[in-house]
């Protein structure tokens, strides 16, 4: 591998691979700040639906409340005691009620006409209720706020014997049965988590010893119960309760599903065993116990959760896929624009290094191609200057080579100069409307003249005349020149030479023909670049300049031409020199 490469290497590709997956990177962070930004969002949704279901608890404990108060306000508190629980309450028909005396004693359960109901509920409940058995309870007073609840426990721990302590002891939380996919400040937790909520070990006396109203929940036959309870002021320290059934709750929730519809979210209550309560979307099926985020509801609904689904689960990954894309896409296009760019770069230096190279090659052809002319025109002149050639034959055979010698100086130095003066821009065309003919002809004439001298077989194969064009003569006749000049260099084994010229609708063609070894293949374009040579003269022995062919084409062009080489059949050159015709010539 060359420097340079190491160099674009080293200094472009690595660094933008390296920007490249920095851009990922980043990315990559902002996939993970956009989730946990969604994950808060739909927090808060799940959070607002367990507030909800909070409430309608809350609310419908105080709508017993005040159903109690209004009992009382009619009768005399022992009164309504005796006959509550064989009432009803606006709650729910299948509720059951039931009063708690001063001294502990709980009165007569009958759950309206279903005696069976009155008799699984005394079964398991009554020496709970009276105070005779402890479990683990969740309990939510009304109005005790934190302070107020403190307070009570330690009053209950001061006042209460050693059993409420051991209670205290013995609590165990349960852990949640739903496991979010996403928390807002944790990552996916695999399992088990804590729940917020823990029960106390206690009796219904003991939990409801303080307070005047409250929720108080525990479990029998691992099935939650619930239990609503009041003590109103004026009513002798008589304790009103109901025993709520989850069909009730179920059926208070109902409502709340309008209340919560969300255009990406499936919103649903989950009840202690993670099975969904309500649904926001009802047809829309998961695993109830992976929501993408939930929120327990609390003391009022222990191990109940508010839980929030993602309708498309693929949502989340195509914004940042989409991204994802987006950025690939650039940092692609980035690294093959460098990649172009940088090809284009090397090819660009490489061309300036093949450039100056072939310079240098041409300061030692053109040292080389003056110094032989000029040798040979100073050898000649020193021996006719001396006078010893008497031979007249011998004397004009001298005087020929230095004429063609100077021929051969002047057209080299007349390349050279055309060449700079167009590389500066700086040539200029005399141009006119002429017939080529007699010009080609001039040409030819001066050329086969003195080849035939040398044994060339030479052959004009000419259309008719004229060739009307508009074009420099001179800069024409150069063409023309340096194209016989290189049939003469290149096919100077076989000698022979042929000129054709022929009109061709809107245009003239001259194409100059030899038998010499022709362009090797695959360079057929490159001998008409500047200083270019398929032989190097100093190694072939061909002289010459790699300009020739240079200024011929570049002459063509400005004439609105051509010059084109292709391999004659049967071995050889075939330059053409294609010229458009003026109007009155065009065929
Ligand atoms: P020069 O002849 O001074 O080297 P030119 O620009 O005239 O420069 O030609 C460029 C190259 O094209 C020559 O070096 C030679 O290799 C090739 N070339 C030109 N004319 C002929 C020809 N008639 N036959 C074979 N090769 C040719």
């Amino acid at each position: 591998m060359n420097r340079s490469a190491l160099v674009f290497i080293a200094g472009v590709f690595l660094p933008s691979l390296v920007l490249g997956w920095l851009a990922l990177r980043t990315l990559g962070e902002q996939q993970i700040i956009l989730e946990r930004r969604t994950a808060e969002l739909f927090q808060s949704e799940a959070d607002s639906l367990a507030f909800l279901a909070r409430e309608m608890m809350v609310q419908r404990q105080e709508e017993f409340t005040l159903e109690v108060a209004g009992l009382i306000g009619r009768q005399p508190a022992a009164a309504v005691a005796a006959g509550f629980s064989a009432g009803t309450t606006r709650l729910s028909p299948e509720a059951v009620l039931f009063a708690i005396g001063m001294d502990g004693r709980l009165s007569d359960v009958s759950a309206d006409s279903t005696s069976s109901r009155a008799e699984d509920f005394l079964r398991e409940n009554r020496s709970f209720l009276a105070g005779g058995a402890a479990t683990e309870v969740y309990q939510a007073p009304m109005e005790r706020k934190a302070a107020a609840r403190e307070e009570a426990s330690a009053a209950i721990s001061k006042s209460k014997d050693s059993k409420v302590m051991e209670y205290s002891r013995q609590q165990t939380a349960r852990t949640r049965n739903v496991v979010p996919q996403k928390m807002a400040e944790l990552a996916a937790p695999a399992a088990g988590l804590p729940a917020a909520i823990a029960p106390e070990i206690s009796d219904f006396q003991n939990a409801t010893a303080t307070g005047s109203s409250g929720i108080l929940a525990r479990f029998v036959n691992d099935k939650l119960q619930w239990f609503f309870w009041t003590r109103p002021e004026d009513a002798d320290g008589i304790t009103f309760g109901c025993m709520v059934p989850t069909s009730a709750i179920r059926a208070w929730m109902e409502s709340l599903p309008e209340r919560i519809q969300h255009p990406e979210l499936c919103l649903a209550i989950l009840d202690e065993r993670g099975r969904p309560i309500i649904v926001s979307q009802p047809a829309f099926e998961a695993d109830w116990r992976r929501p993408f985020v939930a929120t327990e509801i609390g003391d009022v609904l222990p191990y109940w959760e508010a839980a929030a689904y993602l309708l498309d689960p693929a949502m989340l990954d195509s914004a940042t896929q989409t991204s994802r894309a987006a950025i690939l896409a650039v940092i692609t296009l980035a690294l093959a624009a460098i990649v172009v760019a940088g090809f284009f770069v090397v090819r660009d230096a490489r061309r300036q290094l093949d450039l100056a190279a072939k310079k240098t090659g041409f300061v030692s052809n053109v040292s080389h191609e003056l110094k032989t002319p000029l040798t040979a025109i100073r050898m000649f002149a020193e021996l006719l200057e001396g006078g010893a050639i008497d031979d007249p034959a011998k004397r004009n055979k001298y005087l020929r080579i230095i004429t063609l010698e100077s021929e051969r100086l002047t057209r080299l130095i007349n390349n050279v100069l055309d060449f700079a003066r167009m590389d500066k821009k700086h040539k200029t065309y005399q141009k006119r409307p002429l017939d080529l003919y007699s010009w080609i002809g001039s040409v030819w004439e001066g050329a086969s003249l003195h080849l035939s001298e040398s044994g060339w077989q030479c052959h004009w194969q000419a259309a008719d005349a004229p060739y009307p064009v508009l074009a420099d003569p001179d800069a024409i006749s150069q063409v023309l020149v340096n194209l016989l000049s290189n049939a003469e260099k290149y096919g100077s084994d076989t000698k022979t030479l042929e000129l054709h010229s022929w009109k061709e609708k809107e245009t003239l063609h001259v194409a100059i023909l030899d038998r010499g070894p022709g362009v090797p293949s695959g360079q057929e374009r490159k001998i008409f670049e500047a200083f270019y040579r398929a032989n190097d003269s100093l190694s072939s022995g061909v002289p010459g300049s790699g300009l020739g062919l240079t200024l011929a084409s570049r002459i063509a062009r400005d004439h609105g031409g051509e010059v084109t080489y292709s391999h004659r059949k049967g071995g050889g050159s075939c330059f053409t020199l294609i010229l458009p015709l003026t109007k009155e010539g065009c065929l």
